[in-house]
Parts: structure tokens; C-alpha cells; sequence
């Protein structure tokens, strides 16, 4: 049994049945048999039924919203940005397949009749273990393309997002994509070590390190795919020729959007000494005027943490840091009440002894920490476990780029961040993971591309 509290007042909104051994194996057989009918069916009659769970978000989207903001405490004006990403995620799906997955002939030599071709076979059946923070983001980036290159999915929602994960399989099913083709698994880590019992063909995670690293081993013998999307500590250097102010307000927004629970939040921010003071003093006043509060009132920017127990992990780093010398300029305390809210925090004069420069805060704090030239910036930039996404702000291209061509990141942004397209590669370095999702290469990601080596007789 999961019970589904609402983390912004604590009350439970739901108590369902967690899967267990028998039930999950069972949801595996099931998926086992009807895995190949999927994949003969046509690309085309596939499309069509994401074509149809496009239209039926779009039906349903505000009330999609809702449980969404109820169940993981996202602000509403960010809990309907998410579904709208969602749909720009599904026309590029919906636009890119079919080209993805042609049949190839890339090489033929008439002398010796002789014929070279890529296929692109799926997998068979995945196991798709999600995280709560962008529920349709991260699902929609494994499932939709998997069932697209004709696999079955069985789909583990984060026990945090699980309504949202029940929203997303009843959507599938009513727009024609089978109830065992796409096959939802209910339930908390139990639930998802039992998936992974199963003899799935590939193993699609996303969430955390710890989490990660523990699935890595287990699944690591059995020499079937795995794809691990992980976290990040993702940094952001400021040059001193920039806008102060817009600086300020992209990254302040970088750091808080969804109450800096996005895998690519700017986790740290370097910038250049000889501005400083002016940076620190823009981005108070910008974070200052975020507004916490109930996520169901359209004016808040901050919600809720989604588990309570990250405010044990903030607090400890903000005690961390200020006993080793840090400056609290802003927050740092938990907000009593039933729900878990903490106050938006900014720290200056940070270093890397501190928690908070080192490990995932994954909410609403921020070090501020001063470099003296860009050589400085770049050394500890890298100076991390993690590889998600980095970037710069500054007004000189040329400079730009020859900082982030040293940085050791999947993506790197320049005067942007906290940013994904469908468009480009999703993909972390060290701890942030393996493998990739999005782009043309994460639709191939779900197949096993078969190499055609034909001689005419
Ligand atoms: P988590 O690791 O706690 O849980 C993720 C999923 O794994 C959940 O569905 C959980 O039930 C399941 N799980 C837990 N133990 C398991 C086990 N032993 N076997 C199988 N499944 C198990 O992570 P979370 O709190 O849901 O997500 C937050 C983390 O995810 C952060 O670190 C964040 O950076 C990361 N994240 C990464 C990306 C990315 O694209 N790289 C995207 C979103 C989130």
C-alpha cells in the first residue's frame, strides 16, 4: 500500500495497492505476449496512437495540472508549462520517427552485388523506473519512443507521482495503445527492484545517483540495455561583461524554477569578482521576489518540497556552510507547518569544503562563490561528480565557447540555462549517468540496430 500525501498541506489524497512479486511478474507475462503484435503493427498505426494521447493531454490539460500541483506540490503556472513541453515533446516525436527509423542502405557495390542495410529492431519489453519532479518530462522522454520503435513498456511512476503516472496510462490506453503493451507498475523502491527481477530487455532509470548506481550493479550481469539519467550539480559562471540585472533574473530562475527541483537546476553560480557585489546585491533583490506559497495560487513561483524529507538535506547544508564561514544573505530556515516548504536561500562567499557547492541540494538554495579569471572558473566548474549541464553568461561568443568546450558536461548553455530541447541530445557525464534520451538518438536509443550484409546470388 502507497499512500499519496499532498506536500503542500500534508493531507493524503490517496491510499492504492502496491505491485508485489506475483502481481508484477504477471504484468511482465502479460507484456511478454503482446510485445511483437505491437511491434507488427505499423509505424504509422503507432503514430496514430500518439497522435491520439496528444489530443487527449490536450483535452484533459487542466485537470492534468491539478493532480500534478496536488501530488508533487509543482506551482500551477509551472505544472501547465510542464504539459505544454509535453506537447512540444510529442510533435518533435511525432515529426522525427519515422526518419529515425527507416530502414537504411548505406552501402552498395553492383560489382560484387553486394548490399549493406541498418534495421532498427525494438528491444522487446523495458522497464521504464521514473522520478517525481517533471513526471511528464521524464516519462515522455523513455515511453513515448520506446512504444514508438515497437516495444512494450512497463512503466514505474515515481510513488510521488503516481496519480500522474495512473493519468498517463489511462491517456495511453484510451488513444489505442494496448493495457499490456504499456503496463503501469505501482508502487515505491520495493516495487521497482521487483520490476527489475523481471527478464526485461532494457532498463530505461531516471532519479537519482544513489538510486542509479544500486540498479547499475544489479542489472550490469544480465547484458541487456541500460540507460541511467542521474543527477547533477549544474554550475553557472558569470563573465563581467554582462547585463547585471538580466543575469540575475535568468539565473535566479534557474536556480528556483520548480522550487529547484529540476535535474538541471543551477545547483552553483561562480562569478567574476569585479562584479561581484553588483551580482549578489541584483540576484537577492530577484529571488526576493519570488513568492512562496499554496502552488494552487496562481501568483507562486515556490511550492512545496515534494518529500519532506529533503528539508533535513538543506538544512544541513545551510549549517554546513555558514559554520564554515558562508554568508546566509537570504532564507535558510524551514517554514513550519504541515507542509514542506522552506525558505528560498542565497549564501555568499561559499568554497568547495562546503556541502552546498558538492552535493545535489535539489531545492531552494543557492551558493554564490567569486572567481578571479576564467581559468579559476573552468577548474571548478569540473570540479564535480556530476556532468548534467553548464554554462555561461557573458556577452562575448568567442569567449563563451571556449569555456564550455572545456567544461564536462552532457549540455552547455551560454546565457541560458536550465534548459532541454526535444531537439538535442539529453545526456549526462560521470555520476549524471549513461546513455541519452531525446533528439534522433534517443529514438534509436529503444532499438537494437541490425546490421543486412546482402550478396545476390
Ligand atoms: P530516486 O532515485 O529516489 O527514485 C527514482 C525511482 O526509482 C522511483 O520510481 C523509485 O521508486 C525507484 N527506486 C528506488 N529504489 C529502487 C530500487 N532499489 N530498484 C528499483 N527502483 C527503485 O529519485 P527521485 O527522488 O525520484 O528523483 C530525483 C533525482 O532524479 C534527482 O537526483 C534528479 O537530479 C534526478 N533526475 C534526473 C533527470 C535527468 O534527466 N538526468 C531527470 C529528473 C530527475
Amino acid at each position: 500500500m502507497i499512500t499519496i500525501n499532498n506536500p503542500a498541506t500534508g493531507a493524503v489524497l490517496a491510499r492504492l495497492e502496491s505491485d508485489r512479486a506475483r502481481s508484477v511478474r504477471e504484468k511482465y507475462d502479460q507484456a511478454r505476449a503482446a510485445q511483437p503484435r505491437w511491434a507488427a503493427t505499423s509505424l504509422r498505426k503507432r503514430l496514430d496512437a500518439i497522435q491520439a494521447f496528444r489530443d487527449g493531454v490536450v483535452a484533459q490539460q487542466e485537470k492534468l495540472a491539478r493532480t500534478l500541483t496536488e501530488e508533487v506540490g509543482k506551482p500551477i503556472r509551472q505544472s501547465r508549462n510542464e504539459l505544454n513541453g509535453l506537447l512540444t515533446r510529442l510533435d518533435f516525436f511525432l515529426a522525427a520517427s519515422a526518419r529515425s527509423l527507416r530502414e537504411q542502405k548505406v552501402f552498395a557495390d553492383e560489382e560484387h552485388k553486394l548490399d549493406e542495410r541498418i534495421t532498427h529492431e525494438p528491444l522487446g519489453v523495458i522497464a521504464n523506473i521514473s522520478a517525481w519532479n517533471y513526471p511528464y518530462f521524464v516519462g515522455s522522454n523513455v515511453f513515448i519512443p520506446a512504444l514508438v520503435a515497437g516495444n512494450a513498456v512497463l512503466y514505474k511512476p515515481s510513488e510521488y507521482a503516481t496519480l500522474t503516472g495512473k493519468h498517463i496510462a489511462d491517456l495511453l490506453h484510451a488513444a489505442g495503445v494496448p493495457a499490456d503493451v504499456f503496463v503501469p507498475v505501482i508502487g515505491d523502491g520495493l516495487s521497482g527492484a521487483m520490476l527489475l527481477r523481471q527478464p526485461v530487455d532494457g532498463v530505461f532509470f531516471t532519479g537519482s545517483y544513489a538510486t542509479g548506481a544500486k540498479i547499475a550493479a544489479s542489472v550490469g550481469r544480465r547484458m541487456v540495455k541500460l540507460q541511467l539519467e542521474l543527477g547533477g550539480k549544474d554550475p553557472i559562471y558569470v563573465t563581467q561583461d554582462v547585463d547585471i540585472k538580466a543575469a540575475a533574473a535568468g539565473v535566479a530562475d534557474g536556480a528556483f524554477y520548480n522550487t529547484g527541483q529540476s535535474c538541471c537546476s543551477v545547483e552553483r553560480i561562480y562569478v567574476h569578482e569585479s562584479i561581484l557585489d553588483r551580482f549578489v546585491d541584483a540576484f537577492v533583490e530577484e529571488v526576493r521576489r519570488f513568492k512562496v506559497g499554496d502552488p494552487l495560487d496562481e501568483a507562486t513561483y515556490i511550492g512545496p518540497l515534494t518529500r519532506r524529507a529533503q528539508i533535513g538535506v538543506l538544512k544541513k547544508q545551510v549549517a554546513d556552510a555558514t559554520r564554515k564561514g558562508a554568508k546566509l544573505l537570504l532564507g535558510g530556515h524551514a517554514i513550519e507547518g504541515k507542509g514542506n516548504f522552506f525558505e528560498p536561500t542565497v549564501l555568499a562567499q561559499v568554497d568547495h569544503s562546503m556541502l552546498v557547492m558538492r552535493e545535489e541540494s535539489f531545492g531552494p538554495i543557492i551558493g554564490i562563490q567569486g572567481v578571479g579569471d576564467d581559468d579559476a572558473a573552468i577548474e571548478l566548474m569540473n570540479d564535480t561528480e556530476y556532468g548534467l549541464t553548464a554554462g555561461v553568461y557573458g556577452n562575448d561568443e568567442r569567449r563563451a565557447r571556449r569555456i564550455l568546450d572545456r567544461l564536462h558536461a552532457g549540455s552547455v548553455y551560454w546565457n541560458c540555462c536550465d534548459r532541454v530541447s526535444p531537439r538535442l541530445p539529453w545526456s549526462g557525464v560521470k555520476h549524471s549517468g549513461i546513455g541519452l534520451t531525446l533528439s534522433t538518438y534517443g529514438i534509436q536509443a529503444f532499438t537494437r540496430p541490425k546490421a543486412w550484409h546482402l550478396r545476390a546470388a
